[in-house]
């Protein structure tokens, strides 16, 4: 057997890696002068580097490892599916028992009449299924212009052509060709950065209703479908104004648009409910799914689809699939980690124990100097840095240059904490215990001061 080791010293590692790995969303030059951090295990909530260092992951991953790192049952199921069956497909009328229960397992979780599952190795896939597959829907009842799919600035819903034109990244629509054709976007609900001197309700709708004049704009009969994540997940974690989503929920039922509920983060107990969904009281026609369906320990994800969607795909032969739709490894580990999120009461307990814990805790953060807003739904959450509070105010230097400081902070504290701009968020592992939260918020509050500190230092404690 061929082994995977850690034993090359870390500078050795880190010259290999700048050398010949082309990391995502990176600047490859900046690794010459400072190499990757190079992780090397992991435990429950903790990463282990190279250099021996414990790293509290407040990131889970990307927002993925829901159940914590190191569970042996994953590993286990994983093994055994690869003995029995490493790989089969499901195209031309195949299928294998994987694929069989986790779709079953997924129709009963999922609300509503979402009852059929498309499988895909990513919420980028899943996406792009998404977009092929409400405008298949429309054609074939008879509403071939049915086709704009309208989308928010600041989604995010994945990095391929497809899924990254539906999301709203202006730096990622700058490079190779993105937006394609068909795809409209509106305004995202941020009250903090965006919402003036409106109140966050009167903002909540004005957002919501710019989503109406969107299709009057472009023609009810054009428009397809609107996609959206229930809470804003890489877009800094915004959470909506409660006049929010009732009217994008009755603008969407009123005007015959499909509504898409990108729950790739959303999903899965983040929340504290099984989706963003059922938490905010959207009723979607399709929900994307990825991520916290493995809990990241394999790649997959998908489409969980109403039956009337079904129904009408049902009747053409759709043209779309991955070698990999329902992968059999993929799918008995999924189907393993739904089992410890039900039976451990994982999804319970971020709503009724650690979750309330993590909110009342990270509200406290806004009594930080530097700290505007804090916003919270079960565990995924935000703050807002800022030089001047009651202004809501940005600083004066290019959005995020005090957002990396404060990250870079975190990082020599071991925590690991993202920032999007100057919003720093976190997504933890949903078994984070009470102990652990007030460690997470204590390396917090001491990267705030730290980050405070610098940020004077070099001047830019201003107003923007
Ligand atoms: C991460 C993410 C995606 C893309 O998933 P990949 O597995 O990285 O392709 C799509 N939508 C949302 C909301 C995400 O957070």
């Amino acid at each position: 057997m061929q082994p995977i080791t850690n034993h090359l010293p870390t500078a050795e590692l880190q010259a290999l890696d700048a050398a010949h790995h082309m990391h995502p969303f990176s600047t490859q030059s900046g690794f010459k002068t400072k190499g990757a951090r190079v992780i090397t295990g992991a435990k429950g909530v903790m990463l282990r580097d190279s250099e021996g260092q414990e790293i509290l992951d407040a990131m889970a991953g990307l927002w993925c490892v829901n159940i914590g790192y190191g569970r042996d049952e994953l590993a286990e199921v994983a093994a055994r599916q690869m003995r029995e069956l490493p790989y089969y497909n499901t195209f031309f009328m195949t299928t294998h028992v994987p694929a069989i229960a986790l779709a079953k397992r997924l129709a009963d979780l999922a609300p509503g009449d979402l009852n059929h599952v498309f499988y895909a190795g990513s919420g980028s896939e899943a996406n792009d299924t998404n977009l092929r597959m409400v405008r298949t829907y429309w054609a074939e009842k008879g509403h071939p212009n049915k086709q704009i799919v309208i989308s928010r600035w600041n989604a995010y819903h994945g990095s391929s052509v497809g899924s990254g034109s539906l999301g709203g990244m202006k730096g990622m629509h700058q490079q190779g060709g993105m937006p394609i054709p068909g795809i409209a976007h509106i305004d995202q609900p941020n009250w903090w950065s965006e919402g003036g001197d409106m109140s966050p309700e009167e903002f909540g709708l004005e957002r919501a209703r710019q989503l109406e004049a969107k299709i009057d704009e472009l023609g009810e009969d054009n428009v397809a479908a609107f996609i959206a994540e229930p809470v804003q997940g890489a877009g800094g974690v915004i959470v909506a104004p409660d006049t929010y989503w009732p009217e994008i929920s009755r603008i969407c039922r009123e005007r015959n648009i499909l509504l898409i509920a990108d729950e790739v983060i959303c999903g899965f107990g983040r929340t504290g409910e099984w989706f963003g969904s059922q938490k905010l009281n959207i009723t979607p026609d399709i929900m994307t799914i990825a991520k916290g369906l493995s809990s990241g320990y394999q790649p997959i994800g998908g489409s969980i689809v109403s039956d009337e969607v079904a129904e009408v795909i049902g009747n053409c032969e759709f043209n779309h699939g991955y070698t990999y739709s329902g992968h059999p490894v993929a799918s008995a580990v999924a189907l393993e980690n739904l089992r410890i999120l039900d039976e451990e009461g994982i999804v319970d307990r971020v709503r009724n124990d650690t979750g309330p814990y993590l909110a009342e805790k990270f509200q406290s953060l806004t009594d930080h100097p530097m700290v505007g807003e804090a916003k919270i739904v079960g565990m995924m959450g935000s703050i807002a840095l800022t030089p001047d509070k009651s202004a809501r105010a940005p600083f004066e230097a290019e959005a995020g240059t005090v957002g990396y400081m404060t990250r870079e902070r975190c990082f020599a504290n071991n925590l690991i904490m993202r920032h999007v701009g100057d919003r720093m968020i976190i997504s933890p592992p949903l078994v984070i215990s009470k102990d652990e939260i007030d460690t997470l918020i204590d390396r917090a509050w001491q990267s705030l001061d730290e980050g405070m500190a610098a940020v004077k230092d070099a001047g830019l404690w201003k107003a923007g």
